[in-house]
């Protein structure tokens, strides 16, 4: 896949817009002699950008409109430093509106469904992203937002919610719940739309299981517009890109090279029509993989795989690249297993360690069990982590985000 004539000349519209405005990215593109772009190769050529120097625009750097286009901020937090502010005109917030109905209608979401949105409203992007969407397309919005589980499920039930929009976890937190109450047959839930968390097959499995419910990936960031820029159809052969509104390459994380289809890399994406705030080669720190090849729905739209870790996730263990992907993979070949797991990395006596903990239930032996994972991790990344076995439940389940990794050797 190369960029195409089209999205060439809505690149090289947006770099004169950014320089003519002389904001941040204006003045760094002038700075890098950059003036615009005609073929391909000027485009491979253009610097990327990096949340940092959204950090360093902080409050209002990036904006490439007068302020009296904005019609709304959003923010997104980090877990470190300054927070990053991206500033939308009202087209960019009907474009992702129709984005993201675009992604309700892929995953066969009607006007007569009701969507049940527990994504967080406020600065971030989750909750009224799902909203404006859902208001987009004509369906019902229940605009439920996190927390209060009885509540969630009260209000299941009464409205007869027929879509469930929610992080993995909580997902899982609320099939394991009605589970649990045993009300699965009030709950008129077909289909889950699930955002903004990298996760396992064994955690889809398990929510489809208790659920019976079709699943499907949203993808999006707060500094592209936010959740919905792509998300798989029902074949679900990865998750569809919206190419009309953005260029999606994959590059090698070392030495930012555009790689070919089907290799794994770093997701960039370059806004192509955004007003407040246009990013050039952005880089989301993502790795997947553009999937070579046509989905049999028909759609022409470029598919990525699934997330399979953050390229700053990667973990350097004794010399060795891992994954998190690559253990719960091992993990995931267990079905004894839950879905849960935590990785604990530090360093020992001039040695790196691995603890893993995973969890099952009371009729398997802890220690046997410790074993033979153990085994497999070391078969699979070449060296033998510490494997501690513990009841089902134990691990923490959250309404956001689960950590899963705890590198503690820089605490
Ligand atoms: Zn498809």
């Amino acid at each position: 896949m190369r960029i195409n004539d089209e999205q060439l000349k809505q690149v090289d519209r947006q770099i004169k817009r950014l320089i003519a405005a002389n904001n941040f990215y204006g003045k760094m593109l002038k700075d890098a002699g950059v003036d615009g772009v005609a073929t391909a190769e000027d485009f491979e050529a253009l610097p990327f950008s990096q949340k940092q120097d959204l950090r360093d625009a902080y409050p209002l750097g990036l904006s490439t409109v007068p302020d009296e286009e904005i019609v709304r901020i959003h923010s997104s937090s980090g877990t470190t430093g300054v927070p990053v502010i991206i500033p939308y005109t009202k087209k960019d917030v009907e474009d992702w509106a129709k984005m993201f109905a675009r992604c309700y209608e892929f995953a066969g979401i009607t006007k007569k469904d009701r969507i049940h949105i527990t994504p967080g409203y406020g600065l971030w992007t989750a909750g009224i992203g799902f909203q404006a969407g859902c208001e987009y397309l004509g369906s019902m919005a229940i605009p439920m937002g996190p927390g209060n589980t009885d509540k969630q499920l009260q209000m299941m039930q009464d409205l007869g919610s027929t879509v469930l929009c929610a992080t993995s976890s909580y997902a899982l937190l609320l099939a394991e719940e009605i589970e649990k109450r045993g009300i699965r047959q009030n709950i008129k839930l077909t289909k889950g739309v699930i955002g903004s968390e990298r996760w396992g097959e064994k955690m889809r499995a398990r929510i489809r299981e208790i659920l019976g419910i079709e699943l499907y990936d949203i993808y999006g960031l707060t500094e592209i517009y936010g959740p919905g820029i792509g998300i798989n159809c029902k074949y679900d052969t990865g998750m569809h890109i919206w190419d009309d509104y953005l260029y999606l390459e994959i590059i090698d994380p070392e030495t930012g090279k555009t790689l070919p289809d089907g290799e794994w890399g770093e997701i960039v994406l370059t806004t192509l029509v955004k007003e407040g705030a246009p990013l050039i080669r952005y880089r989301t720190h993502d790795i997947s993989r553009i999937l070579p090849g046509e989905c049999p729905c028909g759609s022409t739209y470029p598919r990525i795989d699934v997330i399979a870790g953050r390229s700053d996730d990667m973990m350097k263990i004794k010399g060795v690249n891992v994954f998190p992907k690559q253990i719960e993979e091992v993990l995931a070949s267990f079905p004894e297993l839950s879905s849960e797991y935590q990785i604990h990395i530090s360093h020992l006596d001039g040695r790196d360690t691995m603890r893993i903990y995973v969890e099952t239930n009371g009729s398997v032996d802890f220690a046997e069990m410790a074993k033979k994972v153990a085994e497999r991790v070391k078969s699979k990344i070449g060296f033998t982590p510490l494997v501690k076995v513990v009841e089902i439940g134990v691990l923490p389940r959250s309404e956001k985000k689960s950590k899963r990794v705890f590198d503690e050797r820089y605490d």
